[in-house]
């Protein structure tokens, strides 16, 4: 087994744990880049993250995955790129070369290799955050941070996306909002909120990732509390992009660094 199968199931048991609550059953998946050869570790459909062991990851290459959703982004969803993108997922194999249908939910990691310049991607269903993406209002609690460090881990202003269902429509829709929020921000979506659905976060690092999704855990427990003590008030917008550029620029170096080191 290679070492990213490892670090995947550490990082997946770490986040399906019942103390974390931050999934349950066969909820949320994870995947790792291997950008020196294009291809991904994905967590295989129906396997709960907690119990997840190391041939439970399926390899998928990147570049047919981002050749649907540039089509579908071109020419709209269709049945037949949901069948081009169903037969990937079901030919997908472990390390041991068995077929294992990779997760429906697979696109949202393609979208963040591909486009974000990270190489983990984590995916859960937290209850706090599922509740705010399910609120009536929930575009707006999420239109700023709550408190120093969600701008700092999460970044100054969170994606919120509304709801789209799983499979290429969700990762159609992260896709272009994506693409819309560096084109607006000039920087990547630190914390995805998926309308009533849950949590993408990413990072450099396994730990990166995990850490930004307990700190948007706790952002949103905050919103809660806040909308129960009488509404939210964010900080402000100016101190939350200045809170939050002296991480972005170490990120921006470590990015650098890693490029320098394997060029
Ligand atoms: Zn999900």
């Amino acid at each position: 087994m290679s070492n990213l199968a490892r670090d995947l199931t550490e990082l997946s048991r770490k986040a399906g744990s019942p103390l974390a609550d931050l999934t349950i059953q066969a909820e949320g998946n994870a995947a790792v880049f291997d950008r020196s050869n294009n291809r991904f570790l994905v967590k295989a459909s129906g396997v709960v993250m907690g119990n997840a062991k190391e041939e439970d990851w399926v390899w998928l290459e990147l570049g047919p995955c981002v050749e649907i959703l540039e089509d579908a982004r071109k020419n709209g969803s269709s049945e037949k790129l949901t069948a081009a993108l169903n037969a990937i997922l079901a030919s997908s194999k472990n390390s041991d070369g068995q077929v294992r249908k990779a997760s429906i939910e697979t696109l949202v990691h393609v979208v963040a290799f591909h486009s974000m310049g990270v190489d983990w991607s984590l995916h859960t269903h937290p209850t706090p955050v599922v509740a705010l993406a399910a609120s009536k209002d929930g575009a707006s609690h999420y239109s700023g941070t709550v408190f120093p460090d969600e701008a700092v881990m999460c970044g100054p202003v969170p994606l919120f996306l509304p709801f789209a269902n799983p499979g290429l429509d969700l990762g159609l829709g992260v896709y272009e909002g994506v693409l819309e929020y560096q084109g607006k921000y000039g920087r990547n979506p630190g914390q995805i909120i998926l309308g009533n659905h849950g949590l993408a976060t990413f990072g450099v690092g396994a730990s990166d990732a995990l850490g930004t999704t307990e700190i948007a855990v706790k952002a949103a427990k905050i919103r809660l509390g806040a909308l129960g003590a009488g509404g939210i008030e964010f900080v402000p917008k100016d101190a939350a992009e200045a809170i939050a550029f002296r991480p972005d620029e170490i990120l921006r170096k470590r990015l650098l660094e890693r490029e320098k080191l394997s060029s």
